[in-house]
């Protein structure tokens, strides 16, 4: 199935899902809308599928994957959820949040999935064409971004062929996603306490994690356009592209208004123009450190590194 050079798109309708839902169900790779990206779907449980999604990203083996279920009461089949944890899901999912939880010995998934840790984490996404897909199946989704590992993260599905066309069987089009940025990731630790490995849309008030990096997504250099990027900027060098915000106007603006919830929103659109334009060298303009603002920052500081 994958491997093939012919990419489909198809628009995410009615039948475009059943068709997706085919091809995930041969073990094939689909990227998919969600509220925040677009993730590149295999079927959890089958090794070879994820092999598939690590294959087709040339993503390190190390790097464990987010596990996409409908709900709750799926999640409960792959992780052990303490009170704590079964309080956030309730309030929060569906929706861009990420539990990283201890994974259940009998968690009938690819072992490749949780990159050999006793953890797993599980998200169930908000937006209706995922929805829809995982309606649509029996089984969970794996779901990195749908972008050759390393690269800008895609919020529509140029942005998906831009790195992925011909590596891939087809793209579910449900236009551009809404968040932008990924998903807010929490681990759930023994003793109730909570932590976020990485900033996003849901801002929880964890406190960081500290000591050894467990979410790959937190090595330095990630997000990366291909060209060097300067960050702070008010104005643009002559040979820079200029991604620009509130008062400082650029070549591309996160938002005029200075809106931090745009800016999330059009972040890797700008940084996709940003790669295509002739100019050498990117600079970005300052984005306050504040609600989604950490994970925009967050997102650029490793953009630059
Ligand atoms: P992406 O590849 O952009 O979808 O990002 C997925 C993120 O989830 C990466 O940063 C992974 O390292 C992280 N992740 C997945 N599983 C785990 C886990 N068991 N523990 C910690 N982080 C995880
Ligand atoms: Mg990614």
């Amino acid at each position: 199935m994958s491997g093939k050079n012919v990419t489909e798109v198809r628009l995410a309708d009615a039948e475009g899902i059943a068709k997706a839902a085919r091809i995930l169900e041969s073990g094939g790779l689909v990227a998919v809308p969600t509220e925040t990206v677009y993730g590149l779907a295999a079927r959890a449980d089958s090794a070879e599928a994820v092999a598939r999604i690590y294959a087709a990203k040339g993503r390190p083996d190390f790097n464990p994957l987010i596990v996409h279920v409908a709900g709750l009461p799926q999640a409960e089949l792959y992780a052990e959820f303490s009170p704590e944890a079964r309080a956030l899901a309730e309030s929060h999912w569906p929706g861009p949040l990420t539990l990283v939880l201890p994974r259940r010995a009998d968690a009938a998934l690819a072992e490749a999935v949780t990159a050999g840790l006793p953890t797993i984490a599980l998200r169930a996404p908000a937006h209706p064409v995922m929805q829809g897909l995982l309606a649509a199946v029996d089984f969970p989704l794996a779901a990195p971004s749908a972008n050759r590992s390393g690269f800008i993260s895609p919020t529509m599905p140029a942005h998906v062929l831009a790195s992925l066309d011909g590596r891939i069987d087809m793209v579910l089009d449900g236009g551009a996603t809404t968040a932008g940025v990924e998903s807010t990731i929490v681990a759930v630790r023994a003793d109730g306490s909570v932590e976020e490995l990485r900033p996003g849309p849901l801002q929880l008030g964890a406190r960081g994690a500290s000591g050894a990096i467990e979410a790959p997504g937190q090595l330095a250099s990630h997000y990366a356009p291909g060209k060097p990027v300067r960050l702070n900027a008010l104005a643009a060098e002559s040979d820079e592209f200029l991604i620009g915000f509130g008062a400082v106007a650029g070549d591309c603006m996160l938002s005029a208004s200075g809106d931090l919830t745009e800016a999330a929103a059009r972040l890797y659109a700008c940084l996709h123009e940003a790669a295509r334009a002739p100019h050498p060298r990117i600079a970005v303009a300052p984005v306050p450190e504040e609600g989604i603002g950490r994970a925009i920052n967050d997102r650029l500081r490793r953009a630059a590194a």
